[in-house]
């Protein structure tokens, strides 16, 4: 094997990874052999130093940069002190950590129950709404990803939805999505009206005393970016109430400043009774994600043991760097750059481009969180074509751009702290690649 290794790091680290890494959603011969070595804010380097605009914050988690000085020193420095720590035992980064998320939560949330990312997140989140309601059920839309463990996956409505025995009493509903509306809907104000009647037919056919909990992305984001409608999230919200069901915001995704707010919910006037999150509290420099949880529901577990736990929940490190993050991006106004520059730079560039790329049938987004939704046909809004979207995405990256690409939309998030040169550069790759690689 070694001696068939080719010279150069980029050739080593290819060829390890085709004869060893077994990857996520992906037949293994399709694996990308873009090789990451290093990298700053909103740039990377593979080894030989070829650089690339990070315009995807690699699974959108990289919100406050690649490398942030502050968060990289706090991780050694508790290195240094201590590395590893069972969660029954108190500790001060940990208590330090949760206190800065729940700082950024709605009045009534004092308690976070920390998980390895946003999968468990959502696992967790679920079982307690069961447990404190008594109740089974759990809504979540088609188009929506909450994760690939077990309940988490079956909430999940994209195609990634498996079966699974142990997953009970998930029902899945139509959430808004006005550009290709299940409810004929030609308006924002018709399609929330009209989802919030779909939602409701579905409760009263579930049984609403059936229902534990409604589990949405405040806006969904692998499945397309959609915000959501004027008045649909305090439409839920009432539904639920009325009815005694939870409402669980995922905000793995849409928070901590991709939406160009602390969480995108402050955004619709929604307050939740548990919230879970990952990605950007402290941007994957170590997995970490949790639930954050209404006052009611911590009280649920007061004298009542909660029956789950992880080994790694509240690891040292991941706190140090949930501490950094949250203090970086509150001091430097990162959520505020975030929350600028879709207003004033992302949002009119790429509407711009729809202004000159017929292929671009809709623009939508807010913050550094948008999608191009890409048709064959603006009028029939028929999809462009998987073998069109493989081009466009090979010819992004070879033109120095690494671009989030699903189903038939270009994704364009790039970290907060993303600079306006490095837009205009990236609007620019757009531009040409939409204009010759079809
Ligand atoms: N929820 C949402 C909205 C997500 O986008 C994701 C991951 O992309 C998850 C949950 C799952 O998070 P993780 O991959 O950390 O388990």
């Amino acid at each position: 094997m070694t001696e068939q290794l080719t010279e150069t790091l980029d050739e080593l680290a290819r060829e390890l990874d085709r004869a060893h890494v077994f990857h996520s959603w992906s037949a293994q011969s399709q694996a990308s052999s873009l090789v990451v070595a290093s990298g700053r804010g909103a740039r990377v380097w593979d080894h030989s130093g070829r650089e690339y605009l990070d315009f995807s914050s690699q699974l959108v988690n990289v919100n406050i940069g690649h490398q942030h000085p502050a968060v990289v020193q706090a991780i050694r420095e508790q290195a240094e002190l201590l590395t590893t720590i069972a969660p029954s035992t108190v500790n001060l980064a940990r208590g330090e950590a949760a206190k800065r998320i729940v700082s950024h939560a709605p009045a009534g949330f004092h308690k976070v129950f920390f998980t390895n990312g946003g999968a468990d997140a959502n696992e967790n989140a679920i079982r307690m709404a069961r447990l404190h309601t008594g109740r089974d059920k759990i809504l979540s839309t088609y188009r929506s990803y909450h994760g690939n463990t077990g309940a988490a996956v079956v909430a999940t409505g994209d195609w990634r939805r498996v079966p699974n025995e142990f997953a009970r009493g998930h029902v899945h509903f139509f959430g808004p999505y006005l550009y290709r509306s299940e409810f004929w809907a030609t308006t924002p104000e018709e399609e929330s009206e009209r989802a919030l009647r779909h939602l409701r037919r579905v409760i009263e056919a579930e049984g609403p005393s059936s229902i534990a909990a409604i589990l949405l992305e405040t806006i969904p984001g692998t499945a397309g970016i959609m915000l959501p409608p004027p008045g649909y999230l305090a439409g839920v919200r009432e539904l639920a109430d009325r009815h005694g069901i939870l409402l669980i915001l995922d905000e793995v995704m849409c928070g901590f400043g991709r939406s160009g707010r602390w969480f995108a919910f402050d955004g619709y006037g929604v307050r939740p009774d548990l919230i879970t999150f990952a990605k950007g509290v402290n941007s994957g420099y170590v997995p970490a994600g949790g639930v954050i949880i209404s006052d009611p529901i911590a009280a649920t577990f007061d004298d009542r043991v909660f029956p789950g736990g992880l080994t790694y929940s509240g690891h040292p490190l991941a706190m140090a760097s949930i501490v950094a993050t949250l203090d970086t991006m509150a001091s430097e106004g990162i959520v505020d750059n975030a929350r600028d520059i879709g207003e004033i730079q992302i949002g009119p560039a790429l509407a711009e481009l729809a202004g000159k790329h017929a292929v671009i049938g809709e623009v939508r987004g807010e913050g550094v969180f948008w999608a191009m939704e890409l048709v064959a046909d603006r009028d029939t809004r028929e999809p462009l074509p998987a073998a069109s979207m493989g081009r466009l995405k090979s010819a992004l990256v070879e033109r120095g751009l690494l671009p989030f690409v699903q189903d038939n939309r270009i994704h364009v998030v790039p970290p907060c702290v993303v600079t306006p040169e490095e837009v205009a550069d990236a609007v620019a790759i757009y531009d040409e690649v939409l204009s010759t690689a079809l």
